[in-house]
């Protein structure tokens, strides 16, 4: 089966598992190598033997990547950078100048709310926030003839807050804007932005892709081939690429993530369903809930609802540092989406940068990252961490 039958044809676990790489023609080997190389042996001059001259513009092992991870998002090509937001940065440059401007989510991930705010600003791009949930109040943040992109989170870090991803296409197209999906939350095992009209889907692959907190990458997927060319160009040119050994991880943890989101969902609603009945516990905040206000868009534009669950506890920010302090599988950390349960508190960590801003969190808020281990081992930890 060629790459491009993968593509087309093959189920979403087939596609994981092979697309983007033919055993090796010379070895046979099932798995790409980690070409550890700078260089290529040129056949003559201008004679590449693979298309490889170089391995900032292309190495074979993040091509492998870069072939997958469009697969897996039903896009047409794919980009692998240093970092999500090396991916990120070079998306903007690759779509925007200076002077125009962008909509952010108003609880849009730490990192990306201060790429725009602090450095993308600096830079002449202008930008607003607007709630993911509501079409129409993007719909008004838009600037006609400056927003180049209408850019979305969903589910939204770490309020979990859904936007419709069809309706937001609609809202951007009709502006002259492109979407950009952030899919980091779901993975594109839950979820595909580009086949409900987004233009771009950016991934962090250090969460669910990678999978298992072993490496930092980022990930650009587009569909249209005139936008790839711009992202291709700019990947080039700005340098944050993928090196291969991170290539290979992120390759390598991809061709599990069917079974590992499975395994996510089932136990992020094993502890949903434990933090909803226990009396220190405020708001539980899952989009698979039915009182969830995304629950219905949720449902009809994932497959599941995620291993993200976010909580507030009763008792205010002293009483959700100490459940965060005292919980022990569920590691205190910043990041998501291992194989490991994490728990944090987003307003003194992953969203410190944002105090005091339109896109400040509750000081009561816990954010968990569901993980794999034994369902009944997580739910007696925060029994315990709950006191
Ligand atoms: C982590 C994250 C990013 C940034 O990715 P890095 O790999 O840390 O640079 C962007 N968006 C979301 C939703 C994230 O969780």
């Amino acid at each position: 089966m060629s790459t491009q039958q993968h593509r087309t044809k093959a189920g979403f676990e087939t596609r994981a598992i092979h697309a983007g790489y033919e055993p090796d023609a010379a070895t046979g080997a099932v798995i790409p190598p980690i070409y550890a190389t700078s260089t290529y042996k040129q056949d003559g001059v201008g004679g590449l033997r693979g298309g490889y001259e170089y391995s900032r513009s292309a190495n074979p092992t993040r091509t492998a990547l870069e072939g997958n991870i469009a697969a897996l998002e039903e896009g047409e090509r794919g980009f692998a950078f240093a970092s999500g937001l090396a991916a990120e940065d070079t998306l903007v440059r690759a779509l925007c100048r200076p002077g125009d401007h962008v909509v952010l989510p108003d609880d849009a991930y730490g990192g990306t709310f201060r790429l725009f705010d602090k450095v993308e600003r600096v830079w002449g791009l202008a930008h607003s926030a607007a709630p993911v949930s509501d079409a129409e109040a993007v719909a008004a943040a838009i600037r006609p003839g400056e927003t180049r992109l209408v850019w979305v989170e969903t589910p939204t870090n770490p309020l979990l807050n859904i936007g419709d991803i069809e309706a937001l296409a609609a809202v951007a197209h009709d502006a002259g804007a492109l979407l950009v999906v952030d899919n980091t939350f779901a993975s594109p095992y839950l979820q595909q932005p580009l086949t409900l009209g987004a233009d771009v889907v950016v991934h962090s692959t250090t969460k669910y892709c990678g999978g298992h907190s072993d490496v930092v990458g980022g990930a650009l997927v587009v569909k249209d081939l005139d936008l790839a060319e711009q992202v291709g160009f700019h990947q080039n040119s700005m340098g944050a690429v993928a090196g291969p050994f991170d290539a290979w991880l992120t390759l390598r943890g991809l061709k599990t993530l069917a079974l590992r989101m499975e395994r996510h969902c089932d136990n992020a609603e094993r502890v949903v369903d434990f933090l909803t009945s226990h009396p220190a516990v405020g708001d539980v905040i899952y989009p698979g809930l039915e009182t969830h206000p995304g629950h219905e868009v949720a449902q009809r534009q994932m497959r599941r609802f995620g291993g993200m669950v976010s909580f507030r506890v009763r008792g205010g920010e002293a009483q959700a540092l100490a459940v965060c302090e005292r919980a022990e599988i569920f590691t205190l950390g910043e990041s998501l989406g291992g194989v490991e349960s994490l728990i944090e508190h987003p307003g003194r960590m992953t969203h410190a940068s944002v105090a005091g801003t339109e896109l400040e969190v509750p000081a009561d808020l816990v954010r968990l990252s569901v993980g794999i281990e034994t369902a009944d081992d997580l739910v007696a930890d925060l029994e315990r961490a709950l006191g």
